[in-house]
């Protein structure tokens, strides 16, 4: 590959995937980056950043639009005598070149590597990220005394003030990757060739989404089936085994085939075309009293937290959305959206307790919103008898839903998403707009925080975040009526 540097990211592609190297050097259109995947480098950024700020007297080596000019600075840098402590150093060796996110150089010459990582834990393939740097380190002479593998702790409470400290866990893997220091030759020979030769035939598999969703999963993926057998819910070896075998539908699936209830119950309810619903959900709604609630948070967590008392990743409540239904079936629609002036997590409970009085079912839908008042209470302990008074009054309809009902146009999943439009026609989350789910109304709520967003936007933002909730609960409601045999 003359004229080519195999980076270090090049290479943790090819240690994914062959294909998925081979497709990004010489295809790379083929690509769809998806919205998780873009959220998933804005948030290695902002750690990143915050990283930064832990080593006061680094310096950034910029030049992201010249690398020649990075190494040659890195070059420079590393010639001057004495401690140093440097952001994005890059170095090349063998034509293997990799941008450190932090080199420190002490008094006695020793070298210490710091790989960041937004995650939590260390992952396998950290290890194969930071033996292909040190192996470059070495060979450029910068023998390594210590590598590291600087993760977010997500037991860190930010105290407020800008005090990050603390918020990454910095873990010495060291020995851990000393022996695969002696593979990497090997790594970057093999990538090479295969490099020079045609686009390897490899299927898709388990690979394609670990340790990363790969980008070239539409350009892979052959033409599907309605009933796809990807769509079987559980473990997905069975998939990979029916695909192996040739079988792409649901409805080829030899009967003696599938050993899980919930696989033969999809499979026989895809081969019926017609829904199923167990009386049993009906009885387990009808002495319910009233009235009767549906509730719903939306949340944001941010990897660096930006409100005090919070940690990292912590799912913090912005909104929440209550239809109230009495036994007459009128229905009266509640709601809170947070402003962007502060943490909303207060004022989220006070006026949700408010909304939902003191008896009646709360519908919802997954244990999530259980979670988030626990959560709450435990945030604002005055406020803590009436959130979990609210918590023991929860009913959750989706493990009464996944045991009692399935359509085959759900595709193996029982998420609201996927449920809403088979028991509700007309009603679907595809016309609201911008924000059709959580992550995007998260996204959404980071704007509106945003004092550079312009007043009309914001308007929007409230506009469609209100609707997007709203339509959560409405959903419940839908559900719960065609779960109960009466109507909505
Ligand atoms: S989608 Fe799967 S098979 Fe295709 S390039 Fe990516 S990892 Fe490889």
């Amino acid at each position: 590959m003359p004229g080519h540097y195999l980076s270090k990211s090049k290479i943790l592609s090819g240690w994914q995937c062959q294909k998925r190297l081979w497709l990004e050097i010489h295809d790379p259109d083929k690509a769809e980056v998806s919205a998780a995947t873009e959220r998933a480098f804005q948030v290695g950024h902002r750690v990143g950043d915050v990283a930064r700020h832990l080593f006061p007297d680094g310096h950034l080596i910029g030049h992201d639009d010249s690398l020649d000019d990075a190494l040659e600075e890195t070059r420079t840098r590393l010639a001057e005598p004495g401690p140093l402590t440097l952001f994005e150093a890059t170095l090349r060796h063998e034509g293997v070149l990799v941008r450190t996110d932090v080199l420190i150089r002490d008094e006695l010459d020793r070298i210490r590597l710091v790989e960041v990582k937004a995650s939590t834990s260390v992952k396998p393939v950290n290890y194969i990220d930071c033996a292909v740097q040190a192996w470059v380190l070495a060979g450029a002479g910068l023998h390594p005394t210590t590598v590291e593998l600087a993760h977010v702790n997500n037991q860190f409470v930010y105290p407020g003030d800008d005090d990050y400290l603390g918020l990454l866990t910095f873990v010495d893997i060291t020995d851990r990757i000393a022996p695969m220091l002696e593979h990497v030759p090997a790594w970057v020979t093999t990538n090479r060739e295969m490099l020079a030769g045609p686009m390897p035939a490899i299927d898709i598999g388990p690979h394609c989404r670990d340790p990363y969703e790969c980008a070239f999963l539409p350009f892979c993926t052959p033409p599907q089936p309605d009933y796809p057998v990807s769509a079987l819910p559980g473990g997905k070896k069975v998939v990979w085994d029916l695909l192996a075998a040739g079988i792409h539908d649901i409805r080829d699936i030899p009967a003696d085939r599938l050993t899980s209830e919930v696989q033969q119950w999809v499979r026989r309810v895809t081969i019926d075309g017609r829904p199923d619903l167990n009386a049993s959900a009906a009885a387990a709604l009808a002495d319910l009293p009233w009235p009767r609630y549906y509730f719903d948070f939306e949340t944001v967590a941010f990897p660096v937290p930006v409100w005090a008392g919070t940690r990292p990743y912590q799912a913090l409540p912005f909104q929440w959305s209550c239809h109230v239904q009495t036994r007459d079936g009128t229905l009266v629609h509640r709601e809170w959206l947070g402003t962007s002036d502060g943490p909303p997590m207060r004022e989220c409970g006070e006026t949700l307790i408010e909304a939902l009085g003191d008896t009646g079912p709360i519908f919802v839908y997954t244990g999530y919103e259980a979670g988030r008042l626990k959560d709450l209470a435990a945030m604002f302990p005055d406020l803590a008898p009436a959130l979990e008074g609210i918590r023991g009054r929860l009913f959750d309809l989706h493990p009464l839903t996944k045991a009692s009902y399935y359509h085959p146009d759900m595709l193996g999943s029982w998420s609201i998403k996927a449920v809403l439009p088979t028991v509700a026609a007309g009603m679907d989350y595809g016309g609201l707009g911008t924000i059709q789910e959580g992550a995007a109304a998260s996204d959404a709520f980071v704007e509106l925080m945003d004092r550079d967003t312009d007043p009309g936007r914001r308007d929007e933002i409230r506009a469609d975040l209100l609707r997007y909730c709203a339509c959560d609960t409405l959903a419940l409601v839908r559900l719960a009526a065609f779960l109960a045999g009466r109507p909505g």
